[in-house]
């Protein structure tokens, strides 16, 4: 009897876990996932959510509904120290618990790349987590609410501007969904004119989307400036004080909206809090196997898949390469991390990984997307049908592939739901108005109650 213990139950984590109680028997080994949120994201779906296509309980997999014979515990690993093979965890009443394990996964994912720019703390907001998603939707929609019962001046013209910063996949997706949301809520908001909406994407290098090569690049610039966006290239957001945007260009303008979508930096438990080998960047040094360690030494045990890996890349040409940071990969290789650690439990030997990528296909809002496969482009319906066949197909689960497509159907028939529910950050607000303050009760003379008998 084995304990295999999965670090993150994301995408990778996830995955993992679920083909390990499949592969496994129960006389095998035990399994347990740590990961601080009870859900495992499909992040991919996080810009549709955004938009207002997605329910927000539909882009999560509840672990305890589909883990049947994993032990779940809710905490967020803060060291591991393989040596002694143990684990810390910070437990959410702010406790520790050590854990011990045989056999440890690690699939603990990135964490979003921030830099130390005024303001950022104050006004920016990620798009790694569900919350976040909601969040900018909700903002979104309060903003044309507050907006429309304005008159013109800086504070409309401020509500109505949103910023995300970073041109690579999920910033472009979010800044199209975005777009689209805001396009489309105008039907709804005869007080507010197309030409007031401000929305700006900004990329620090001289073009978007490093997924696709130059041309098709190209063509996602114009196409959103098409359709009212305002992508700044060259261009690195230098503060972000009191709401205030200022680029390295010169240009500064207030905006009511700041999505921060400029990349992954490494977990800091990978990165920073283990005995494992890391490479430069932070990343678990990973073989072709997902075993962790090297060609010549293998570290016994340790396993690693997904964003936290520096798994080689045996489908790319060029030496040394490894595997980017997707979710085609995290899938394969936490189906592959069951497999492998199954036959070395049970003796036999790990098969390397090699996939051969399937190319990127991007929303850019609703109707519109972008799809290439080595030189074969396609644009606009098709791709984005394309887009949503291929994540309704990959989101884990039958039962949430069917949750999914019956929102989009609804959507398609009713439109998008445009209320804001960001009330729910004060969810006590309505009760507590509604107490009378003391001063104002009536006061009660005890009523004496005729004794029986
Ligand atoms: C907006 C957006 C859109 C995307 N769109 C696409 C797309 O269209 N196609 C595509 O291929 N990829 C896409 N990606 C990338 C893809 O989602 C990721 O590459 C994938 O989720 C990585 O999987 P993972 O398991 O490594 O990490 P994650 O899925 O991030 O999972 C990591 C898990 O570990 C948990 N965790 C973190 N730290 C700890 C800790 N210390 N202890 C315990 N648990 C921890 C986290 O809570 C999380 O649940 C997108 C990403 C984003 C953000």
């Amino acid at each position: 009897m084995r304990d295999i213990l999965i670090v993150g139950g994301g995408y990778a984590g996830f995955y993992a876990a679920w083909n390990l109680e499949k592969l496994l028997r129960t006389s095998e080994a035990r399994i347990t996932v740590v990961e601080p949120r009870p859900y495992m994201t499909y992040q991919p779906f996080l810009p549709e959510l955004v938009a207002g296509s997605i329910e927000a309980r539909h882009v999560v997999v509840s672990l305890r509904g589909h883990l049947r014979r994993t032990t779940v515990v809710p905490g967020r690993v803060t060291s591991i120290t393989h040596a002694d093979k143990k684990v810390e965890v910070r437990m959410p009443d702010g406790s520790t618990r050590t854990l011990e394990y045989d056999i440890i996964a690690v699939t603990a994912g990135a964490v979003s790349r921030v830099f130390p720019i005024d303001g950022i703390s104050e006004h920016a907001i990620g798009l790694k987590t569900v919350e976040e998603a909601v969040a900018v939707r909700d903002q979104i929609l309060t903003a044309f609410e507050d907006a429309a019962a304005l008159p013109p001046g800086p504070e409309r013209r401020r509500l109505l501007t949103a910023t995300v910063v970073g041109g690579g996949f999920s910033g472009v997706e979010v800044f199209g969904e975005m777009l689209a949301l805001a396009t489309s809520l105008l039907k709804s908001y005869p007080e507010i004119q197309f030409s007031e909406l401000s929305f700006h994407l900004i990329e620090a290098n001289g073009r978007i989307l490093p997924e696709v090569t130059d041309k098709p690049g190209q063509w996602v610039v114009e196409h959103l400036t098409q359709r009212g966006g305002i992508v700044h290239l060259n261009s690195r957001i230098t503060s972000a004080a009191g709401n205030e945007v200022q680029l390295s260009t010169g240009e500064r303008y207030a905006s009511n909206i700041l999505v921060w979508a400029a990349g992954n930096a490494t977990n800091p438990v990978v990165a920073s809090h283990t005995d494992l080998p890391v490479d430069a960047r932070g990343l678990l040094i990973t073989r072709p196997d997902l075993r962790v360690g090297t060609d010549d030494e293998i570290v016994e045990d340790a396993w690693a898949a997904g964003d936290d890996a520096a798994v080689p890349d045996l489908a790319s040409p060029v030496p040394e390469s490894r595997t980017v940071p997707n979710a085609q990969h995290a899938v394969r290789q936490g189906r592959l991390l069951a497999k492998n650690i199954t036959a070395v439990v049970r003796g036999e030997l790990p098969r390397d990984y090699l996939h051969h990528s399937l190319g990127t296909v991007a929303t850019l809002g609703l109707g519109h997307g972008i799809f290439q496969y080595k030189s074969l482009v396609i644009k606009g319906l098709l791709a984005w049908l394309m887009h949503r066949g291929y994540h309704v197909l990959a989101v884990p689960t039958w039962e949430r592939k069917f949750r999914v497509l019956l929102m989009w159907i609804a959507s398609f028939l009713f439109g998008r739901d445009i209320v804001s529910l960001e009330s729910v950050q004060h969810p006590r607000a309505a009760f507590l108005e509604a107490i009378p303050p003391l001063a104002t009760l009536p006061v009660r003379m005890p009523v004496e109650v005729p004794r029986a008998g």
